[in-house]
């Protein structure tokens, strides 16, 4: 079974595969976001004016996103303080990801964004800001009682902490068996466990930070959703069941075990806004300010709007790149090493030719919740 805590992480380092590498779509998602995130930010800072602001990036990986997102906030707090009188506010970020995160790549960037200046604006100092690293699950208790402002999560929470325990028990009895996510083949029974462990983890996560927010805390989430209630019916279903794809044409040529295949699942749930409204609600500790889902093209470079895809082949690399730099971590410690390669050349063939079809787009849920 797969052990989230302790597999899962992005691709590490610098290299051409590496999740800093291929990590533009999500980038872009921290873009697109951005007045979201302001309008948190100034509406926080302007209500409570901490001496000391707390800003947790939860799940922050190892990339330029997580700088990107400092910028934002250093930025955003320096333009609110330039008429402000008194002592400057002082900012403590904490960034937090599972322990196998490459920390040590993310503080070097971040010596250099530092020396870089990238913050500063002309006319006025940014404020100063201090940096650590966090690693653990944020489905534990990360913080004290009421001693964070905000909390941003970018891309992260369709991530479960653990594969639906009845989906492996079921394995022998149900038909889940070749595939890793939901598919048209999953049975309604496998649908709810997925569902079920979706609602026990996001019900978790809101209450754990519900009691490290100070009152008038806020909390913007992005993660990727679906579009369409039909739960059969998300692009992460299509995805995921190229990826299955690709396990199962490796097992036709005795490169992966299919008892091996059957028993392996992603620790993941795309939920439709509908589904996230209703944990939120039942919890009754969040007031949701704000939820919206845009989408994004799969291929992360691919910045069209129109339902075309004009090089498949190129984009197939680019998703091929992206994906691979995401389930790296869990292929390798569920599969080996050695199949790598092969399932991405597999899988990138799949993609190239499901794109001639169809430009699927990733939907992306964005909301912005207030404690109670
Ligand atoms: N926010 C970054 C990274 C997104 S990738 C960006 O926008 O680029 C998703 C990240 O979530 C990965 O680094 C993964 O390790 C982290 N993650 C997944 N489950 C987690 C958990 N339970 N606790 C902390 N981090 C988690």
């Amino acid at each position: 079974m797969v052990n989230v805590e302790h597999d899962f992480h992005m691709a590490e380092g610098e290299g051409d595969w590496s999740y800093s590498k291929n990590s533009r779509r999500q980038e872009i998602v921290i873009r697109e976001t951005k007045p979201i995130i302001r309008s948190a930010i100034i509406e926080v800072y302007t209500a409570l004016l901490p001496k000391t602001m707390v800003i947790v990036d939860l799940g922050c990986s190892s990339g330029p996103n997580t700088l990107l997102f400092i910028s934002d906030v250093i930025r955003v707090i320096a333009d609110q303080c330039k008429t402000s009188e008194g002592d400057p506010v002082e900012l403590q970020f904490f960034l937090n990801d599972l322990p196998g995160n490459d920390f040590n790549e993310l503080f070097r960037a971040l010596e250099k964004f530092k020396k870089s200046n990238i913050a500063d604006q002309p006319g006025h100092a940014p404020p100063f800001y201090y940096v650590s690293g966090l690693p653990e699950s944020y489905y534990n208790r990360l913080f004290p009682r009421q001693s964070v402002h905000l909390f941003h999560s970018s891309y992260c929470l369709h991530w479960r902490s653990q594969v639906p325990k009845g989906i492996d028990a079921s394995r022998e009895t149900y038909l889940n068996e070749d595939n890793i996510y939901i598919t048209n083949t999953t049975t309604p029974d496998e649908v709810k466990q997925f569902q079920e462990q979706f609602h026990k983890d996001f019900s978790l996560f809101l209450k754990l930070r519900h009691e490290e927010l100070v009152y008038g805390g806020k909390m913007v989430l992005v993660f990727l959703g679906r579009k369409d209630e039909d739960v059969y019916n998300g692009d992460l279903n299509q995805l995921f069941g190229l990826v299955a794809r690709s396990l199962q044409s490796l097992v036709l040529k005795g490169l992966v075990e299919k008892a091996k295949l059957e028993s392996f699942h992603l620790p993941v749930y795309g939920p439709s806004v509908a589904e996230v409204k209703e944990v939120v609600m039942q919890s009754k500790i969040f007031n949701m300010d704000q939820i919206t889902l845009f989408e994004a093209n799969w291929d992360p470079f691919d910045d069209s709007e129109g339902c075309d895809v004009h090089d498949s082949t190129r984009s197939s690399l680019n998703v091929a790149k992206c994906i691979r730099s995401v389930l790296k971590s869990l292929i390798v410690s569920y599969f080996g090493e050695a199949i790598l390669d092969a399932l991405f050349v597999e899988f990138r063939c799949l993609v190239a030719k499901h794109l001639e079809e169809e430009k699927t787009k990733f939907a992306v849920i964005a909301t912005s919740l207030k404690k109670i």
